[in-house]
């Protein structure tokens, strides 16, 4: 034990750890299965602040001017991002609306203004227990956010319109741009585990054990928050920080994962079999699947955009899907092999699953800027619903495995450690 330093589970392998406040953009890591557990901001508190504050103004710029505008037969058609939920709610398709309306607009919105409310808590110095909790739950809107994954959406949309049309890019694809970059600045220049100690009165639980760095939590008996990351006594029920209910693992993990990892498989063969896309012109329809997208790419010479495509939509699903399974197997089978693979494996698709909305995000550009019904019109068709679908059961279902179930097959300790890596 060192001076200063506080004692953590790590929250994927549950081995207890004694880390030291990381310096200025350090990040120290788990000396069993590599998982971040304290990750040192970049900047202070303030700045991280009016960065917040910055991305925000930005974000409501971005929101409010049109993404493109559309020349076609002397009508302009333009849209912000509002707008196309609006379009598409007016259309029929509530809930094509309602994803862009939650992954796009409210889910960033949120994170950003509970982060802006917790921390002008902070520096006024008087946090009470709604900061608290709304410092609990920020989080978790801030990985619903796709911010990022719809700017490529817009990209793939302009390259497909500027076949039909004369496309221009609107002020709030720069907006939505610098949006993301001054956004992500904000969240590293902040020392999350730093607030936490702001907020709550305890830096380190109190416990009665006497526990070796080697063991995990559970065999310390004791229990990680998964929040707040504050260790207690394993009959403790609710965090004494954040208030978080606490369990030494996921409650039905398995189950629970099976059940969305086989509703994912269910939805593949609609998603990818059914179109996803319905073009009526000139009197005639035609329906577009995910691979028809891709092969429409490649057959007009734009191969970047088809492997974008076939990656996100086709490639991306299928390896969560099978990675998933791999992991809930091997896990069955108390594997003890690859468990540092297979815990790479699950960060990989805990990364990447957001990606894969990209193709939703193109249908909800085109179908909204391209509904003047005299010349063509787009309609979403029900591959759609499924496919939004089986992104959405797979995010969850990687969210409902608990990495810690990994580990816990193994006996071995391993070395003790700790290294600062400065990025
Ligand atoms: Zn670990
Ligand atoms: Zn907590």
């Amino acid at each position: 034990m060192t001076h200063g330093s506080i004692l953590m589970a790590c929250p994927e392998c549950d081995l207890l750890h004694w880390v030291s406040a990381p310096p200025k953009g350090g990040v120290s890591f788990c000396t069993r299965c590599g998982a971040t557990l304290r990750r040192g901001g970049y900047d202070s508190k303030d700045v991280a602040l009016a960065l917040h504050c910055a991305a925000l103004i930005l974000f409501f710029l971005a929101v409010s001017f049109p993404v493109m505008s559309l020349r076609l037969h002397g009508t302009v058609q333009e849209a912000s991002i509002p707008g196309c939920a609006r379009i598409l709610a007016n259309l029929g398709w509530p809930w094509l609306s309602a994803v862009l309306i939650t992954t796009v607009l409210l889910a960033p919105l949120a994170h950003m203004i509970g982060m802006i409310y917790v921390l002008l808590q902070i520096r006024e110095q008087h946090p009470n227990r709604w900061t608290v909790w709304v410092f609990r739950i920020v989080e978790q809107f801030g990985a619903w956010g796709m911010a990022e994954v719809f700017i490529l959406g817009i990209m793939v949309s302009y390259v497909k319109l500027a076949k039909m049309a004369v496309v221009l890019p609107g002020p709030s694809l720069f907006g939505l741009g610098a949006f993301i970059v001054v956004a992500a600045a904000a969240v590293s220049a902040l020392d999350i585990g730093s607030v936490w100690e702001e907020l709550g009165s305890p830096a380190m639980g109190t416990f009665d054990n006497n526990p070796v760095e080697a063991q995990t939590a559970r065999e310390a008996n004791m229990v990680g928050c998964p929040t707040c990351g504050l260790l207690s006594q394993l009959e403790v029920i609710t965090c004494p920080r954040c208030g978080a209910t606490l369990h030494s693992r996921k409650l039905n993990s398995r189950e629970r994962t099976w059940a969305l990892l086989i509703t994912a498989i269910l939805l593949y063969l609609p998603a990818n079999l059914l179109p996803v896309m319905r073009v009526l012109s000139l009197g005639h329809t035609q329906s577009d699947t995910i691979m028809g997208g891709v092969f429409y790419f490649l057959r007009s010479g734009s191969w970047p955009l088809a492997l974008i495509i076939f990656i996100a939509s086709v490639v991306v699903p299928i390896l969560k899907i099978i990675i998933l399974a791999v992991l809930l197997v091997s896990e069955r089978r108390r594997s003890s092999r690859w468990p540092g693979q297979r815990a790479r494996l699950y960060r990989l698709t805990e990364m990447v699953g957001r990606w894969s909305m990209v193709d939703i995000f193109v249908i909800t550009l085109m179908v909204a800027l391209v509904e003047m019904g005299s010349v063509a019109t787009i309609s979403p068709g029900p591959g759609s619903v499924a496919f939004a679908l089986m992104v959405f059961s797979t995010m969850l279902a990687v969210q409902c495995f608990d990495p810690r179930l990994v580990w816990d097959s193994l006996t071995m300790a391993p070395g003790k450690q700790k290294e600062y890596e400065h990025e």
